[in-house]
């Protein structure tokens, strides 16, 4: 991937960015000037459907959403994951914020996972989303820490969101977590399990005055 100009190694994930594919269009007009820290990252599904999470990989569907992303003139995200584990980046994130997650946008990087209507995911999309996801935090020193409640991840609107206190926000996040708008399909639970059980992210109740 491309962080601040520079190219970071993903490991186990293949990753192309406009430097790598002339498909994958480097986005323009809908994006911002990066200039909080970067201290969290949203994860989406692009239909926001709770599906079944399927072994193996699924069959490519991303490049569409690739395309659209570059056309679209008021919503954008950063990386897309195909069904097939393919990473595309359209974005420099250190330099530019995307429009994913309204008021966490200037903070936060955004990622979609390709889905169809029937709202599966595929085992390989998910463990590529968890590279990316972790790679992310190291290059951006975003704290390890998922949202959890009762056992497992927490895909509610956080309480701290509804006190209105995003600035207290670090960590991975589901849309979910942000509006009423999206239910627990955007993005599910899968990749939140997944960091917590192998690579060492802490999950965190998030209560109105933050963790704990
Ligand atoms: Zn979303």
């Amino acid at each position: 991937m491309i962080i601040d100009g520079r190219r970071v190694a993903v490991p186990h994930a293949r990753v192309l960015t406009w430097a790598d594919d002339r498909a994958v269009i480097e986005l323009g007009e809908n994006r911002q000037r990066r200039r909080a820290r970067v201290r969290a990252i949203v994860l989406h599904t692009t239909w926001g459907q709770l599906g079944p999470l399927v072994l193996g990989a699924g069959s490519p569907a991303g490049r569409g959403y690739v395309a659209a992303n570059a056309r679209a003139t008021d919503k954008s995200w950063d990386f897309t994951v195909d069904r097939d584990g393919t990473v595309f980046q359209q974005n420099d994130p250190a330099r530019w914020f995307t429009w994913h997650a309204g008021a966490a946008n200037p903070f936060s990087v955004g990622i979609e996972m390709v889905q169809a209507l029937t709202g599966e995911l595929y085992e390989v999309q998910v463990r590529a989303a968890v590279e990316l996801i972790d790679a992310l935090a190291r290059e951006f020193g975003i704290a390890r820490l998922v949202p959890w409640r009762r056992g497992g991840p927490d895909l509610r609107v956080l309480p701290t969101v509804r006190a209105g206190r995003l600035e207290l926000l670090h960590g991975l996040f589901a849309h979910a977590n942000f509006t009423d708008d999206r239910g627990l399909g955007d993005p599910g639970p899968f990749a939140f399990r997944v960091l917590q059980a192998t690579k060492g992210w802490v999950g965190v109740e998030w209560g109105a005055a933050g963790v704990g």
